[in-house]
């Protein structure tokens, strides 16, 4: 109850929290044009499936029926300077009015010829939100992907399997059109106040949220240098929900490569990863190197697959969250956090 409180209030506060983005945003793009000038012009395509003919000048071919194209050029974004998400285009959507509807869908494009995903959209509603427990991702393995620990990083993993459109909110869960290498602090602190802004209207209302993710690689990068989240609620053509944000895949006090995922961390003495120097060591076993972890011990935790919020087993909170939407496990707290793309702490227990 505590936490739906919360998420309230962030729906409550998203139009405060809107102008703060912009106010921020303003403030950094003084400061920040040397580096900004070094981010590259790459244009992201935004393309989905809509009957309405594109003549928009950059609207390339692809293997998809793309119709609709936006162009988001990323060096309109200012350099990240400590907010995890700017507003883009005055925070409103690219989408056409065409676009809305009020049939829910969920669309993932092919991975492209480097393993990469492309494009997420969707129109959330409740009939297609997730009404089974979620599983394990584990297997997954998106481009760029490497398993890497920090003792700064909230849960020790650097980089999350992390969901393009939030399992909340459609209920893909292992599929890899749908997962990127994200930061641990793209995926809590970026990416999710807003799938619990639209998983919480939803649920509330019925009604359909216009959502679009897209992860943005500039050049042959492997990861993502951010993903672009639009959203707009249909119903109230946007008067409820309506925004348009960059989220920075960046993790503060690390270096990331985005060419191929290696990183370094600012202060060498968060850095878990060098005790040998054998770099293959760290790299691209998938599951097999998540589970040597000996600094951590082993607890069972609760999760709300709900929420998202997780908790000790002896947390009191625990009796109140409904059985359906209650999940139990037990290992490592970095084994949970690696398993679990969305989890955030119970405030209450600490977990
Ligand atoms: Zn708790």
């Amino acid at each position: 109850m505590k936490q739906f409180n919360i998420f309230k209030s962030i729906k409550t506060h998203f139009a405060f929290i809107a102008i703060m983005v912009l106010l921020t945003m303003q403030f950094a793009g003084c400061g920040s044009s040397s580096a900004e000038k070094n981010l590259n012009s790459q244009k992201a395509k935004n393309s989905e499936s809509s009957n309405v003919a594109s003549t928009e000048k950059n609207n390339t071919s692809t293997s998809e029926s793309s119709s609709s194209s936006t162009d988001f050029d990323l060096s309109s974004v200012p350099a990240y300077s400590g907010t995890a998400y700017v507003a883009v285009n005055n925070n409103t959507p690219y989408f056409s009015n065409s676009d809305l509807t009020t049939k829910s869908f969920e669309k993932y494009s092919d991975l492209d010829n480097m393993g990469r995903c492309g494009v997420a959209y969707a129109c959330v509603g409740k009939d297609i939100m997730p009404t089974e427990k979620r599983g394990p991702i584990g297997m997954v393995k998106p481009s760029g992907w490497k398993t890497t620990k920090y003792d700064n990083v909230d849960g020790k993993y650097l980089y999350n399997r992390c969901h393009l459109i939030g399992y909340q909110l459609t209920g893909e869960n292992a599929n890899d059109k749908n997962l990127i290498t994200g930061t641990r602090y793209l995926n809590v602190d970026g990416m999710l106040p807003f799938e619990n802004m639209v998983a919480d209207y939803v649920k509330e209302t019925n009604k359909h949220v216009l959502y679009r993710v897209t992860p943005i690689f500039e050049g042959n990068n492997l990861v993502a240098s951010g993903v672009l989240m639009e959203g707009k609620s249909v119903e109230d053509n946007g008067a409820s929900i309506l925004f348009n944000v960059y989220c920075y895949n960046v993790q503060p006090g690390i270096s990331i490569n985005y060419a191929n995922g290696d990183s370094k961390a600012n202060d060498s003495s968060n850095d878990l990863n060098n005790s040998n120097n054998d770099v293959t060591k760290q790299n691209d076993s998938t599951n097999a190197s998540e589970s040597s972890n000996d600094d951590n011990v082993v607890h069972t935790y609760v999760i709300n697959i709900n929420t998202g919020v997780y908790h000790r087993d002896t947390c009191d909170s625990v009796n109140q969250i409904k059985d359906s939407n209650k999940e139990i496990f037990t290992g490592t707290k970095a084994q949970l956090l690696e398993k679990y793309a969305n989890l955030r702490p119970c405030k209450n227990c600490n977990p």
